[in-house]
């Protein structure tokens, strides 16, 4: 454990408070917890349904599953993402084709897409990297053109907009995740949001072993013996009302926690912005694009290559300060190299962004002092750098 710890989950006494009003309930699966979780994330991507799962990852194969993509089929996606997002592509039984990204956003490069769609795609999966909505309007407006459904892997942009729509609007569905180190956490637990009614009807039977909801709730209120009823092949895909309760809780502070981390990234800014050797994140002002900032990811210039920043990571380490290498690329990965095809060289920009990035510790309750002693040892790692460079 680093004394200043990645990421940590930000739990009040109210949170614990939901949680064992849960616990003291006899309710544990499916029930109110779970339908206001659904209503509050839904309501703040301003879509009309929510339907809470596992994972975030759950959520994505539900996704696909839901829009009828399987074996033979193509989806067009980002190889500098969490794998997560090109492996549900994988558990769909689809092929995930990727296409480079702006160096500017590391969001997928809307002009590259046109190019990689072919008579076997079938959706376009877009990932906001890091909380950061740019393109989205453009790669949805190519989606539309071509009469492709857009899947927005929403799971680091909870609370940010563009050009005042909501991440989480965009495209067909939408998915978040509540992974501990998210902007509001469940442990673990996912959320779809849509419009579509047929497609929300449709997750929610795959969440809960192909039973149809109609079924589930006769049997909860009527009794009718209906729990046993499958229309389809589904998954355990549920979210407790433990974890429901707790994140419909944090939904309450979304906006005070986004906030905390805008003010964290504040601190990071004044500190390392005349730095000539790192690129900050890009805030785009005048964009209208507003992030949700998930992570603090800074890129050392491309005079460092991938040798130095891991030495870089490591050195952080050593003085108990949590940095990590979001994203190492997804075609990299052993087994897409090794059972995909996939090589260095394909993906050029997310590889060489890649080898550069250094996500430093970030959530809300970090301090001006920590904050300062991040970015000291993070100079200090970096001068040593520059004297060991011939
Ligand atoms: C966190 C995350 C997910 C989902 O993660 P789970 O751990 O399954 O909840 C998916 N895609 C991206 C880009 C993520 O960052």
């Amino acid at each position: 454990m680093s004394d200043i710890p990645l990421s940590q989950p930000d739990i009040t006494q109210s949170d614990i408070n939901a949680v064992v009003d849960v616990l003291r309930s006899g309710r544990l699966s499916i029930g109110p917890r779970r339908d206001l979780f659904e209503q509050l994330v839904a309501a703040r991507a301003k879509r009309r349904h929510g339907i809470a799962v596992s994972s975030g990852t759950a959520g994505l194969h539900l996704c696909l599953l839901g829009l009828g993509i399987g074996p033979g089929d193509e989806v067009v996606t980002t190889p500098f993402s969490f794998i997560a997002s090109s492996n549900a592509i994988l558990m769909a039984g689809a092929k995930p084709v990727f296409v480079d990204i702006d160096p500017n956003s590391l969001n997928m490069d809307p002009n590259l897409i046109e190019a990689a769609i072919t008579p076997k795609t079938k959706a376009i999966l877009v990932v906001e990297v890091f909380g950061n909505p740019q393109h989205m309007d453009t790669i949805e407006q190519i989606a539309n053109k071509y009469e492709l459904p857009l899947i927005e892997d929403s799971c680091e942009g909870l609370g940010g907009k563009l050009r005042g729509r909501p991440i989480g609007n965009f495209g067909r569905c939408s998915v978040f995740a509540f992974y501990p180190n998210k902007q509001i956490t469940t442990g673990e637990g996912g959320m779809i949001v849509t419009d579509d009614d047929r497609l929300a009807e449709l997750c929610r039977s795959l969440r809960n072993q192909g039973r149809s909801e109609s079924s589930v709730t006769d049997n909860l209120t009527n009794n009718t013996g209906t729990w046993l009823n499958h229309e389809r092949l589904g998954y355990n895909y549920r979210l407790s009302e433990i974890a429901s309760a707790l994140g419909a809780s944090q939904m309450e502070r979304l906006d005070t926690l986004l906030e905390k981390r805008r003010e964290v990234v504040g601190m990071y800014m004044r500190r390392l912005m005349d730095w000539d050797d790192l690129m900050l994140p890009n805030c785009q002002p005048g964009t209208e694009s507003e992030r949700s900032w998930f992570v603090f990811v800074v890129r050392l210039s491309n005079v460092y290559g991938q040798v130095q920043r891991d030495r870089i990571i490591t050195g952080l380490r050593r003085h108990e300060i949590g940095a990590s290498n979001y994203f190492p690329c997804i075609h990299l990965q052993p087994f897409y190299q090794r059972d995909m095809g996939f090589n260095k060289g394909d993906f050029p920009i997310a590889e060489s962004i890649g080898d550069r990035t250094i996500a430093l510790p970030f959530h809300p309750n970090l301090d001006e002092t920590e904050v300062e002693l991040i970015c000291h040892t993070l100079k200090v790692m970096i001068q040593r750098e520059q004297l060991l460079q011939p």
